[in-house]
């Protein structure tokens, strides 16, 4: 058996990458935003079944979120979010001068309780955003006719969830403003990487201007090899697009999707099986298939996460916590207010390994050290 180390996750890029990546360089003479962005969006559309003008790459994940939230508002507004979310989805909303405003996960799958966010909703909420904790979307019907019935515009944070569906449609094909994250160890990657979804044309058009220093309607020129020399500002902008070298290696993960969404879904399922009736692992509810899990987490019951955790390592196995609830750190409230379902989530959650390059036997070998030790 192999005893070598198990790494939680990793990018799988490759040769056909890195051709790409050579050719950009050595063709393009011009590494910016140009015309492998334009393809890379273009084939993100058709993959999504949407027309081409409602996809925007941009540098980040985090950048997707930011440019969204800013998009949807014109004065700085309050943002419901749950707690238990990458520190991203918080600075976003900060980074776009907005509250984030934390809210409660569900016990069941550690998704946005809206319940409890029905509690928070200040008179400044103008805006909702949903985390696809693990991918999983959930009940999107549910959130939006949550949002419809207050008022709120909705931008749904789907960094984890690029290339799952729900009811057979792309997350990202319905809805009002959705973000997705190509970072290195995303479902597919662009190296870094994100891009914005809607069919909203004024949202798209903001954020097209703003992923470019705000520059007015830059897009169609970037996009031709050139670029505007009379333009217009009138809102903030940033350097938040994405350069060619990475729409490059985007382009051709996007045609390794299928082939990385079951590998994912393989080994999942293959976690839940040979886990199954072990009392101290509970898996949260998802539906394996529509969705492709970017992680695996599980809770470990009885207050023994961090003994699983450790003979895990001592076994040469990494692991993850996804995630430290935001309302915890201090810039996010030191703690306040409290949130019993996250806090409590948190001592139990264990991501396990889950990348494409990962072998069956890896989880075997994981599932066995767990098995030991909780068995
Ligand atoms: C990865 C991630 C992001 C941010 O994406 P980046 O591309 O890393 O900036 C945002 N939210 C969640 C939940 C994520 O996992």
């Amino acid at each position: 058996m192999d005893s070598g180390r198990v790494r939680l996750s990793r990018s799988i890029v490759g040769e056909e990458e890195a051709r790409e990546v050579a050719r950009v360089l050595i063709e393009d003479g011009y590494l910016g935003m140009g015309s492998e962005v334009d393809r890379f969006e273009g084939e993100i559309a058709a993959f999504l079944g949407v027309p081409r003008d409602h996809v925007a790459c941009v540098a980040s994940g985090t950048s997707a979120l930011q440019l969204a939230v800013e998009a949807v508002v014109d004065e700085p507004a309050d943002v419901l979010v749950p707690s238990l979310t990458f520190v991203s989805s918080f600075q976003a909303i900060r980074a776009a001068r907005c509250t984030p405003v934390s809210c409660d996960s569900r016990e069941g799958d550690a998704l946005l309780d809206l319940e409890d966010v029905a509690r928070r909703v200040t008179p400044g909420a103008n805006v909702l955003m949903p985390v696809h904790y693990a991918s999983w979307p959930g009940d999107p019907e549910a959130v939006y006719a949550f949002a419809r019935e207050r008022g709120l515009r909705v931008v749904e944070d789907a960094a984890h969830s690029f290339g799952c569906t729900v009811g057979g449609k792309r997350v990202g094909s319905f809805g009002d403003v959705v973000c997705f994250s190509f970072d290195g160890i995303k479902n597919i990657t662009s190296g870094e990487g994100g891009a914005v979804v809607s069919a909203d044309p004024e949202v798209m058009r903001r954020v097209r201007d703003a992923r470019l220093l705000g520059v007015e309607k830059d897009t169609d020129a970037r996009f031709s090899g050139a670029r505007s020399w009379e333009f217009e500002v009138s809102r903030q902008g940033y350097r938040s697009h994405m350069s060619n070298l990475f729409a490059a290696v985007g382009r051709v993960q996007l045609r390794r999707f299928t082939a990385f969404a079951e590998a994912r879904i393989a080994l999942a399922r293959q976690y839940r099986t040979r886990l199954a009736g072990l009392g101290g692992i509970a898996f949260f509810e998802t539906d394996l298939g529509p969705v492709v899990p970017h992680i695996q987490p599980v809770r470990v019951l009885g207050g023994r996460r961090d003994e699983v955790r450790a003979r895990l390592l001592a076994a040469g196995i990494e692991t993850g916590i996804h995630y430290k609830p935001n309302h915890l750190l201090a810039l996010f409230g030191g703690g306040a207010p409290r949130l019993p379902v996250a806090e409590r989530l948190y001592g139990e959650l264990l991501s396990l390994p889950l990348h494409p390059g990962l072998r069956a036997e890896d989880v075997d070998r994981v599932c066995g050290a767990i098995i030991e030790t909780l068995g």
